[in-house]
């Protein structure tokens, strides 16, 4: 607990004067609330669109409208190669080699996309354990797939559930189920923060305890990407699937991120499902019979480039690479303290769900407040700061320390004091 922090307007101002990263937040469009900006804590559901993005738009347009099918290999940024520009920046906030991510389609179509080479089940080992309480696509594609492959998922799906009376999972319960079903697990497969607690998985111990099993490791990274910087290569995690709209900024529907630890990257023989941009560019035109994939995570492309879901995410990474992950993330440390801070100066009846500890953590506190929950949310939108609210109780803050200050922060108390 940061105990340097003060209850007030002046102090918020002097950390946010003192903040090397407070200019990126003019870089971004905010949505207005009575012709201002307002304070956006919703970016753990949809990021801010960078103001550098119409321009990238503009000229994705113009080259388009000026080369056509020329834009392939003349456009400023030439389409065939498209996917490479995210090489850079990706592997350095996954932490993992520039050929172990790749960016295509999107977040689930990717975990289907991606289990086709590592959920290959027989009779003995089938199973699939994840964190009860998982999010909602995650729990219908797993569902899916282990019907496809003829199981039942009641006994294929193995949920870690919190113990009695308690919202978060216990890492040694996780440990607990993983070796419990040593003999039949075929994949372990979480989220890396639980989207509505808020919850960081230890994932290199639980990555490690998978392997041990004879199981996979794979981790669903969608409140993680663009949050906390990872270290996947040498966590020895085979692979990650994660959205690019949260933290990353890349607008509704922008095209996801896959990572493919390299021993099966480089491995031409690992089973996937291919498609012409996963072959290897020397002879991808010649329209020959016969798929030789690329190394690394971009043997896992399918389909062409999808370049304007691409877009908005590069404009995005290039101010992640200017403020630097790691800068992003020691303020997103203190930043998530400081509301902590506030939030224990208030007389109000709630429970903050997410760890106390920073390290089990990202940007997004979850506080339960058991009366006057969807009430104060909505008096939140009506002071021009977006929140979201799920049944039953939580109100979900995420202040992305791209675009959200210590005034921000601070307005938030102000306004939950006028309850
Ligand atoms: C947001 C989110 C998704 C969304 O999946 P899409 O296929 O991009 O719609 C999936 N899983 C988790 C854990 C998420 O938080």
């Amino acid at each position: 607990m940061n105990t340097a922090f003060e209850t007030s307007a002046s102090f918020a101002q002097n950390r946010d004067a003192a903040d090397v990263l407070n200019g990126f937040k003019s870089r971004f469009h905010f949505p207005q609330h009575e012709g201002k900006d307002t304070i956006y804590f919703c970016g753990n559901s949809l990021g801010l669109q960078a103001r550098s993005v119409a321009g990238a738009m503009q000229q994705e347009l113009e080259d388009w409208q000026n080369m056509a099918v020329e834009g392939y290999f003349r456009a400023r940024n030439p389409w065939l190669y498209y996917q490479y520009n995210f090489s850079e920046t990706l592997s350095a906030m996954m932490g993992c080699g520039e050929e172990e991510v790749t960016v295509m389609n999107t977040l689930t179509v990717n975990l289907h996309l991606i289990l086709q080479s590592f959920y290959r089940p027989d009779k003995q080992r089938y199973r699939i354990l994840m964190e009860a309480g998982a999010f909602p696509s995650d729990q219908y594609a797993l569902e899916t797939l282990v019907r496809l492959h003829g199981f039942n998922p009641d006994d294929a799906i193995i949920e870690v559930h919190p113990r009695e009376g308690e919202k978060l999972l216990h890492t040694e319960d996780i440990l607990a189920a993983i070796h419990q079903h040593r003999d039949s697990l075929a994949v372990v497969l979480m989220g890396g923060i639980n989207y509505y607690t808020g919850q960081f998985y230890d994932m290199p111990v639980i990555t490690a305890a998978a392997h041990e099993a004879g199981a996979y490791a794979g981790w669903d990274l969608a409140h993680v990407a663009g949050n906390i910087p990872l270290e996947l290569h040498k966590w020895d995690v085979d692979f990650a699937v994660w959205c690019s709209y949260k933290y990353l900024n890349g607008g509704p529907g922008a095209a996801g991120g896959l990572y493919v630890h390299e021993r099966f990257g480089n491995d031409p023989q690992f089973p996937r499902l291919g498609g012409w941009w996963g072959n290897d560019e020397k002879t991808r035109f010649k329209m020959e019979k016969g798929f030789i994939p690329r190394n690394g995570a971009a043997g896992w492309q399918i389909s062409t480039a999808q370049v304007f879901n691409m877009v908005a995410l590069k404009a995005s990474l290039e101010l992640f690479r200017e403020a630097g992950t790691q800068r992003l993330r020691e303020k997103s440390v203190q930043l998530t303290a400081y509301l902590e801070y506030l939030l224990g100066q208030t007389k109000l009846p709630f429970e903050v769900i997410t760890p106390k500890d920073p390290q089990q953590r990202g940007a997004q506190l979850s506080l339960y407040f058991p009366q006057n929950g969807k009430a104060i949310q909505t008096r939140m939108m009506e002071n021009g700061i977006i929140c979201d609210y799920r049944e039953p109780g939580v109100i979900r803050l995420a202040p992305a320390p791209l675009y959200c200050s210590y005034s921000d922060v601070f307005r938030f108390y102000e306004v939950l004091q006028t309850f």
